[in-house]
């Protein structure tokens, strides 16, 4: 769907840059989600493997995010295959509704309610990212993180446009269970991609 260089906004490796490249095709259907236009893989063009690689190592950074979408609902072997034999690092953010496919550094799963997620890909989570977006989510994020192996990085990010009603909900939760720890779409307040 897109590709471009830009800085990780959130998570774990916030702050990093890092080329994206947001596959096309998503039947999760989550209500907020904020990039609706990928969820019709056919409405956007397709890229070979070759000129995706060449495009992300035209820059100087090396780590390559894999988004959409639900990029799972690809087979990503042959895409994360080529990324590392050119040198790449290979981190995707997922919703986990998908058999896991690729060979990865970093992985992101983000649950929806919507689609649940397999337990096999909670259990090769680096990192668990939860969208808080009410009260309730909290509960629903502690059933996801006793699903992750012992050494995930827990997260709670608050939805966009929730963020002023549930940031300080999240303050005083990461403040009593300090496994978790916040994270913020920083690239929103930064106004990059
Ligand atoms: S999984 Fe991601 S792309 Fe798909 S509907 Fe949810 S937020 Fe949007």
């Amino acid at each position: 769907m897109e590709q471009f260089y830009t800085i990780q906004g959130e998570g774990f490796n916030t702050g990093r840059a890092a080329y994206f490249v947001r596959l096309g095709g998503c039947d999760v259907g989550c209500v907020w989600c904020d990039v609706k236009e990928s969820w019709d893989a056919d409405a956007h063009p397709k890229a070979s493997i070759e000129d995706i690689v060449s495009a992300a190592t035209a820059h100087a950074g090396r780590n390559v995010v894999i988004t959409g979408g639900e990029p799972l609902m690809h087979d990503l072997g042959p895409l994360t295959a080529a990324l590392h034999s050119a040198g790449c690092q290979n981190w995707i953010e997922t919703s986990g509704a998908y058999r896991l496919s690729g060979d990865w550094d970093w992985i992101c799963v983000s649950p929806k309610k919507f689609k649940a997620p397999l337990p096999e890909v909670l259990a090769a989570a680096h990192e668990l990212k939860i969208i808080v977006f009410n009260k309730s989510d909290f509960v629903w994020a502690e059933q996801h993180a006793a699903m992750v192996s012992p050494g995930c990085r827990l997260y709670l990010q608050p939805e966009w446009s929730k963020a002023p009603q549930m940031m300080p909900l999240i303050v005083d939760y990461v403040k009593e269970n300090p496994k978790w720890q916040v994270s913020l779409q920083t690239h929103k307040f930064l106004d990059i991609p």
